[in-house]
């Protein structure tokens, strides 16, 4: 198999990602693999753009050929924020759980007043992989539609995942099952989208 470096410090994107490409002959290797590297600052204003930041930074690092992905929500209401800040959009501290209820929270927040017909949102994931030098050896975009409900529903997923109502199922992509939300979701359809990339010649 071969082995690749994923550079991310979240669980749960490495937990989604890896199935899929393992399913194409390649292992995820994620960053306890290699010794710690400093965050990148990650100031693009795209998620293509910060995919990228990542990926070279942690390509340079260790040397090694490296995956990396930037992602968030886009709310049309909201002229399509928290876009790249979704994971610093309520500005909290702590752990992931707690950034994740604070951002929900605001999020609800800054919804309260828009009805159901205007809540259209979407999920965004740009994936690169870089050469160690960093060269780009594929990228891929994927998106993953729904609207914003009025609570949190669900335990599954992370971040805004309990918002995420997908209408033609009637659950949020949290109460989806992790199979059930790599079939639907932007980060499964950028790691397919990635995989064909790589076996095209
Ligand atoms: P990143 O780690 O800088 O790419 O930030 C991505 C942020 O977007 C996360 O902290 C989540 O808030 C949100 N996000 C991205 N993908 C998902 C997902 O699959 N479910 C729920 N929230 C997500």
């Amino acid at each position: 198999m071969t082995k690749l470096l994923f550079g991310t410090s979240n669980p749960h994107k490495l937990d989604e990602v890896r199935p899929i490409l393992a399913a194409a002959g390649i292992e995820v290797e994620g960053l306890d693999a290699v010794d710690p590297i400093p965050e990148p600052v990650e100031d693009a204003d795209t998620f293509a753009g910060n995919a990228r930041i990542k990926a070279r930074a942690y390509a340079a690092a260790s040397g090694r050929r490296c995956l990396a992905e930037d992602s968030g929500l886009e709310v049309d209401a909201l002229d399509g924020a928290p876009g790249v800040y979704s994971a610093r959009y309520a500005d909290s501290d702590g752990d992931r759980a707690t950034r994740d209820a604070a951002n929900n929270a605001k999020l609800l927040a800054a919804l309260a007043d828009v009805p159901d017909e205007r809540r259209g949102a979407r999920f965004v994931c740009a994936m690169c992989l870089v050469e160690p030098d960093g060269t780009i050896v594929a990228e891929a975009r994927g998106t993953y539609e729904g609207r914003i409900t009025h609570a949190p529903r669900g335990e599954n997923g992370f971040g805004y995942d309990p918002l995420l109502f997908l209408p033609d199922r009637g659950c949020t992509s949290a109460e989806l099952s992790p199979e059930e939300k790599n079939a639907r979701s932007h980060r499964g359809a950028a790691a397919r989208a990635l995989v064909k990339a790589l076996s095209e010649p």
